[in-house]
């Protein structure tokens, strides 16, 4: 594997990240793992006169939960650091299921969850959980921050809401009480190591007769963006989670899927998938809420 020609720059604060960023607009990339970032420039997909590297940047590599906060993953947290956090396992477990889902262990040793979700792919394995638990991202220009929310951060395939002088620097997760529950659920052509051809995060609140107080559906690999799954949230509202009403939400999933046919899977079959997916995500989160 060749690379193209670049000048490596590793700024330790973010602020000289951020200088950066703004020197060499137009002709610098971002590197956090590299794992998405080197694929793309040995196919020449990107040729930047400058790789930023940003893992010597301190300080964005924690991952902290408070009640109020809620949970917050940092920038430079690997995969398998969300993976076996016990603040992520007892808190957001659906986000250490959706990491563990992701590549190799080998990988996950490597990549960010952040880098995931910046690569903005279409199918990537954490990003659906994080739409369902409407997960904030936190954004610097080195000079000021601000706050993304998830639902507005993807901008078409490897398009997102950064401008050109800004590093995500954290996901803040919102906390949720024990009225609700979440799932991930993916399907790909081979069980394991593999890229989504339908990934679902779903969220479910129920209240205290168990009718549906919120949820949120987020479905992967369908759209050139996550897609939510509006028609089933709305019909779910103030209703009973069972066979029935599971059934009727994974139809109107479906209708609000736009997939293409590509080499993972046909439109048809992804469609099909977006019913199942939707219908067993549902029904786990509900459970894990009224549990
Ligand atoms: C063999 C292999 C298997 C894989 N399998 C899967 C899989 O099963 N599921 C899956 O979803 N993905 C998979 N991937 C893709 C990849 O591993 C993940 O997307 C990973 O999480 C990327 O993280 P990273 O830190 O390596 O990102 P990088 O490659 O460093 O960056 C990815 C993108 O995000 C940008 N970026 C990164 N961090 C920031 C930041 N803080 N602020 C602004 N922009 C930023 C970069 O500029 C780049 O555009 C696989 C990759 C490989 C090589």
């Amino acid at each position: 594997m060749t690379l193209p020609q670049f000048t490596y720059l590793a700024p330790t604060s973010l602020e000289e990240a951020c200088d950066l960023l703004r020197e060499h607009q137009g002709k610098i990339k971002i590197k956090a793992g590299g794992t998405d970032m080197i694929v793309r420039l040995s196919h020449r997909a990107v040729k930047p006169d400058y790789l930023m590297g940003i893992k010597k940047i301190t300080g964005l590599d924690k991952i902290s939960y408070d009640a109020k906060s809620g949970l917050t993953i940092g920038a430079l947290a690997l995969l398998r650091d969300v993976e076996i956090d016990p603040d992520v396992l007892e808190h957001a477990p659906m986000l250490a299921r959706a990491a563990r889902a992701t590549a190799t262990v080998q990988i996950r040793n490597m990549g960010t969850v952040m880098g995931n979700v910046c690569n903005a792919s279409p199918s990537a394995d954490n990003i659906p959980t994080l739409v369902a638990m409407n997960a904030v991202i936190i954004a610097s220009n080195g000079k000021k921050e601000r706050e993304i929310p998830i639902d507005e951060f993807f901008l078409g395939p490897g398009r997102s809401a950064l401008e050109a002088d800004e590093i995500a620097t954290a996901i803040r997760v919102p906390a949720t009480s024990a009225a609700t529950g979440t799932s991930y659920q993916k399907i790909s052509a081979r069980s394991k190591v593999d890229i989504a051809a339908v990934n679902i995060g779903a969220l479910v609140t129920l209240d205290s007769a168990k009718k549906c107080s919120a949820v949120r559906i987020s479905m992967g690999a369908v759209g050139p963006t996550p897609l939510r799954g509006a028609k089933a949230e709305t019909y779910l509202l103030g209703k009973e989670i069972n066979d029935k009403t599971l059934a009727e939400a994974g139809r109107l999933a479906a209708e609000d899927a736009s997939p293409i046919s590509d080499v993972r899977a046909t439109r048809e079959y992804r469609k099909l998938m977006v019913e199942v997916l939707t219908t067993r995500a549902l029904d786990e989160a509900a459970g894990l809420a009224a549990a």
